[in-house]
């Protein structure tokens, strides 16, 4: 008997994640509707996807995005979609009864009251949106545990590991890694745009020199911090939560290639990898299917012409973020949250234009020196310490712009 389709949220459609999203849902009519779509500001963005899958609900989190919306898609006579607005609108598309599962691919700290929401519910979270895990890790982690949501990882590190864990881990029967037989995880990342750019020169890098990573095609955010390598520290904090790990489980390997995704190591000296072109669609299909398998649109893997697969250490003096993230994973509490506000101001300030490549690691040394850690037991502390570590990177950035 056939099945109507699954409803899904994407929240932020019209970012990198979110478009790769809408191309995999395309290709299976048949199982997935986009029930709502999810934008900040990208009206014109947004409109062509809503006129292409004709959603329940279209949410703008800027107000007046979403009355701009309201009247164009008025002017072309689409009347299948709702227009909502603000954060209360986007609560209310990640929690509606009606959504099987939540892609949650909004950008940032921004994510975190949404995402939270879907998991509250109890839904099938698929976590793109690494900052909320990093904020508020162990909040996030016991709403999946209360609710009973399902929560598969989008990032392609973290998918390949999902990928490569036993099946009782899987499908959350495991009682811990050790258990299982798992000795240590290895998370790979390509290096960057920078890893052999002379030190002297990184001061000197344009944002558009960071957005232009070498195997893939990402949001701006996201492309600083990979090519920063904080991006990698975020994913270090990520696993921990997510596979319920220590960091001194998990080793860093720089893999330039991006064909192995990263890989398990188990006692028995087995190391079990998931390869594949760099393309989000693969880790986006997986999930969204789990434990079925589906048509990602992602080609197949040449290796011949791959070749070679290289793997280095990382080096923490090139990217001192990797340095800082490692070290706020290990203090615990408030600090990842103190960490990821640092950074994502630092990262806005530099994509504007105002400071150097080299001054966001400065930025956030001094914001995580000048806070006081605290153990966060609910998301208002949290968002209250993401608050004011913004208050002090902006200040400490106005005086780097003065100097
Ligand atoms: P993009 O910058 O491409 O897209 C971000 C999306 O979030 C857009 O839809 C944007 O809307 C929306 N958004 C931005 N700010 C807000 C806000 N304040 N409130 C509500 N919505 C907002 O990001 P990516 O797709 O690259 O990344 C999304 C997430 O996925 C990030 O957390 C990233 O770390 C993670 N990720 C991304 C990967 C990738 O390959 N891109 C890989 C692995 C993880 P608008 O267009 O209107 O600005």
């Amino acid at each position: 008997m056939s099945q109507s389709p699954q409803n899904i949220t994407v929240l932020g459609s019209t970012g990198s994640i979110g478009v790769s999203t809408l191309d995999v849902l395309a290709r299976h009519p048949d199982k997935y509707r986009a029930y709502a779509l999810t934008a900040n500001t990208s009206v014109d963005l947004i409109i062509p996807q809503i006129q292409r899958h004709s959603p329940r609900f279209a949410v703008m989190r800027d107000e007046r995005s979403a009355q701009q919306l309201e009247d164009q898609l008025f002017a072309l006579g689409h009347k299948e979609t709702a227009v909502l607005s603000g954060e209360k609108g986007l609560l209310r598309v990640a929690s509606d009864e009606a959504v099987s599962a939540v892609m949650a691919a909004i950008v940032g700290a921004a994510g975190l009251s949404p995402t939270m929401a879907a998991v509250t519910a109890g839904k099938k979270v698929l976590l793109a949106n690494k900052e909320s895990l990093v904020m508020a890790g162990h909040l996030f982690m016991e709403a999946v545990e209360t609710s009973g949501a399902t929560l598969l990882p989008i990032d392609s590190e973290h998918n390949a590991i999902f990928q490569s864990m036993p099946a009782r881990y899987q499908s959350g029967k495991s009682t811990g890694l050790a258990s299982e037989g798992v000795r240590r995880i290895l998370l790979t990342g390509s290096g960057g745009p920078f890893r052999e750019l002379p030190l002297a020169q990184l001061p000197l890098v344009t944002p558009d020199q960071a957005c232009a990573h070498p195997n893939w095609d990402m949001g701006r955010k996201i492309s600083v911090d990979s090519a920063t390598m904080m991006n990698k520290g975020l994913e270090l904090i990520e696993a921990c939560w997510l596979f319920n790990t220590t960091a001194d489980r998990i080793d860093i390997v720089i893999h330039p290639q991006s064909i192995i995704h990263s890989m398990v190591e188990y006692t028995d000296g087995s190391v079990l990898a998931q390869l594949g072109n760099p393309d989000m669609r693969t880790p986006i299909a997986h999930a969204l299917a789990f434990p079925d398998r589906i048509d990602s649109g992602v080609g197949s893997l040449d290796i011949i012409a791959t070749a070679r697969l290289d793997f280095e250490a990382p080096d923490y003096q090139r990217f001192p973020c990797l340095r800082l993230a490692t070290e706020a994973a290990a203090v615990g509490g408030t600090a990842m949250a103190v960490l990821n506000a640092a950074n994502e101001v630092a990262v806005d300030a530099f994509l504007a234009g105002s400071i150097r490549f080299t001054d966001i690691p400065l930025t956030i040394e001094h914001v995580l020196a000048a806070k006081t850690i605290v153990e966060p037991d609910t998301l208002a502390l949290v968002q209250a310490q993401d608050a004011s570590a913004r208050v002090l990177a902006n200040r400490f950035i106005e005086t780097l712009i003065r100097a």
